[in-house]
């Protein structure tokens, strides 16, 4: 009897790279697809055929909504559930707290609840965030043990979401980890991000149908990784004798700054030709230096990443040269 996976933000970055790590490990995966999501297909649609056959089940259903959550929980009876969806974009958090917080919040309270209620054993992976530590974390780099300061209405939800999940794992006995994930990109990355809105732009000033890029706060620097290589550590958490919480990232950090650098620089183009700082883009409060010590994951779990900066560079924007069909004239 194959495994059975239940992934709450499928249709996700994270949730797609998630379900095909998953398929190709045999297991019968389920998938939660928002209603509201206008393409919630797009990132899955080279997995059609594992629809077809039945090894993918995707269901509507929303992490507001108890009785729906409930009901599809209960068909799919995971033995594995991987907690990624969310409202994840910090900035668009300080437009909607209060939406932010009963999605990303109380969405997790939902399936923790339903795991309790439930009494079956399974195992529970919770995806929390870098952003916890805030705009000056405690120290430098943070780790499993680091204290929290949320300083955005997201990462005040992720901190409400990651303690809960240690509570019930204490209180309950549930099988519970987190995975304190620093940023990890993608060419799957939604366009709002950072990374891909720089990838993106690239790409369309050698198509010739843009001529700036428009952007906030340069010299924030983030721990950056790839989003294939994290799922990996999503899954190999829930595959050890205990429940724990790990931090997931790749120990360098590099400044917003570097990230243009690096992809004008694959374009044959100088970023200050291009390059438009505009107020918009800042945020009320901005993390200046997050970096995370994965060596609980590498010693514990046997994980590390195995995508560098510039890589990860590399194939963001090779990925969106290749959807306008532009050649990337230094690679
Ligand atoms: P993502 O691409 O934004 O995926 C989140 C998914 O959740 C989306 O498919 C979204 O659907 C769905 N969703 C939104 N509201 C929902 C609701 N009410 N009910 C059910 N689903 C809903 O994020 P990601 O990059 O894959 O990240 C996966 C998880 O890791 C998230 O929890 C994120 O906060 C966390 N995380 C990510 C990073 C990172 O750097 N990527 C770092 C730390 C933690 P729509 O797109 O249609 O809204
Ligand atoms: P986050 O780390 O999850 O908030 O991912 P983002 O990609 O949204 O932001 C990463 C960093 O880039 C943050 O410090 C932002 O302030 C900074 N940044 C600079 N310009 C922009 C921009 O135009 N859009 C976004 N999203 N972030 C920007």
């Amino acid at each position: 009897m194959p495994k059975r996976a239940f992934i709450t933000g499928i249709a996700g970055q994270d949730g797609s790279y998630l379900a095909e790590l998953l398929l190709g490990k045999g297991y019968q995966v389920h998938g939660l697809i928002a209603r509201s999501s206008h393409n919630p297909r797009e990132r899955l649609a080279h997995l059609a055929a594992a629809e077809t056959s039945g090894q993918l089940q995707l269901h509507y259903g929303d992490l507001t909504d108890s009785s729906s959550l409930f009901r599809i929980l209960t068909l799919a009876d995971p033995d594995e559930l991987y907690n990624l969806g969310a409202q994840s974009h910090v900035a668009i958090s300080f437009e909607i707290p209060e939406y932010t917080a009963n999605i990303v919040g109380l969405g997790t309270v939902r399936l923790l609840e339903w795991m309790r209620a439930s009494k079956k054993p399974m195992r529970f992976f919770q995806a929390s965030s870098a952003e916890m530590f805030g705009a000056a974390p405690a120290e430098v780099p943070q780790r499993e043990t680091t204290p929290v300061f949320p300083t955005s209405p997201y990462a005040c939800a992720k901190t409400f979401a990651h303690f809960m999940t240690i509570n019930y794992r204490e209180n309950y006995q549930l099988f519970a980890c987190t995975g304190i994930m620093f940023n990890h990109e993608s060419p799957r990355r939604a366009e709002n991000f950072v990374t891909r809105k720089i990838a993106r732009g690239v790409a369309e000033i050698l198509a010739g149908t843009r001529r700036e890029l428009r952007l906030g706060n340069l010299a924030a620097e983030k721990d950056w990784g790839y989003a294939q290589d994290f799922v990996e550590a999503m899954w190999l958490s829930l595959q050890q004798d205990k429940p724990d919480d790990y931090v997931i990232a790749t120990g360098e950090s590099h400044a917003v700054q570097e990230f243009v650098d690096e992809a004008f620089r694959l374009a044959g183009l100088q970023a200050s030709d291009y390059v438009v700082i505009d107020s918009q883009f800042f945020r009320p409060t901005d993390t200046r230096r997050l970096v995370g010590d994965p060596g609980k994951a590498r010693e514990k779990l046997g994980w590390q990443p195995r995508t560098s900066f510039r890589a990860l560079v590399r194939l963001m924007v090779e990925a969106d040269c290749a959807r306008l069909g532009v050649k990337l004239p230094m690679v």
